[in-house]
């Protein structure tokens, strides 16, 4: 395995690769790497002869208020754990690589952007769609792997590839849990030991809203299990959003029909946890 740091470098081993007819598959990440981000690794490995991932916390998707500067950052084991799951290269640019003096380019979505995880962090999806774009400039795999964990994200990442006729498979991955159901996620680790017990009740909650879904509840109705029952299992938790919506589009639906989606965002114990899960009504 090889980790390099500049675009040159990954360019050079990406375009040998492409020259002899090898597929590329490519994992963006922000490092402090867990079975979320192995997952993807595996699902790339599978799928592609070339396994890339990229490590770099990105500054321009953090708020001014967010946690950029106290993100975990692991590399030596990242890279390590990479190697021995088979990746073949590890693009950990330096932020002064990827943003050069005078960089003034933004990819903005709009619609999808605009509610959910986008109505709390504003600027948060053109800092991801404007990295992503970059990466994919610098790697040009044939697949991306991302994880439905951010489910909005999969959705805005899919929208920016098909507008701009992107030639990349975007695939979205299942969210990895911990055995008492709580999402895998960097910044699980800001628990504190009472806030990680009562952490697993969030995905109890969007369980038990979905399972009235199943039963022929209205999204409304659901809605109200969801807040009701995240009040009731993570008491510390404070909502941002706790919502039942259309999975594609994800709007608002009055009606449960086809793919649905029941998302939160919670602060938690000084952690802002994320999680959803997509029913078929
Ligand atoms: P991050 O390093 O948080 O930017 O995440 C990099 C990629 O890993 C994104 O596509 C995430 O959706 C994905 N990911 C993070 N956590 C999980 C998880 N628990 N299960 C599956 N994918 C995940």
């Amino acid at each position: 395995m090889k980790q390099v740091h500049t675009i040159e470098e990954v360019r050079s081993a990406t375009n040998a690769a492409r020259h002899r007819g090898r597929s590329i598959g490519f994992v963006p990440t922000m490092g402090n790497l867990h079975e979320g981000h192995f997952s993807l690794v595996d699902a790339a490995r599978a799928e592609n002869d070339l396994v890339v991932v990229s490590i770099f916390v990105n500054p321009t998707q953090f708020g001014p208020d967010e946690d950029y500067e106290s993100y975990p950052r692991t590399l030596e084991a990242d890279a390590a754990e990479c190697e021995r799951r088979g990746v073949d290269l590890v693009f950990a640019p330096s932020s002064a690589e990827m943003y050069l003096e005078g960089f003034a380019t933004t990819v903005h979505v709009s619609g999808v952007t605009e509610t959910l995880c986008g109505a709390s962090r504003p600027g948060h999806f053109d800092g991801v769609c404007t990295v992503v774009a970059k990466l994919f400039g610098i790697v040009m795999p044939n697949r991306a792997y991302f994880g439905a964990k951010d489910y909005q994200q999969s959705v805005v990442v899919r929208r920016m590839a098909s507008d701009l006729n992107w030639q990349v498979e975007v695939r979205v991955c299942p969210t990895v849990r911990e055995a008492d159901g709580l999402a895998l996620s960097s910044r699980n680790q800001y628990l504190s030991p009472e806030a990680r017990r009562q952490a697993p009740g969030l995905y109890a909650a969007l369980q038990a809203a979905g399972e009235r879904i199943r039963a022929g509840d209205e999204p409304s109705q659901a809605e109200v299990t969801l807040k009701t029952e995240i009040a009731k299992r993570v008491p510390d938790g404070e909502i941002d959003y706790a919502v039942v919506r259309d999975a594609e589009t994800l709007g608002p639906v009055q009606t449960a029909q086809g793919p649905i989606l029941l998302a939160l965002a919670v602060k938690l114990g000084g952690a802002r946890l994320i999680d959803n899960i997509v029913v078929d009504a």
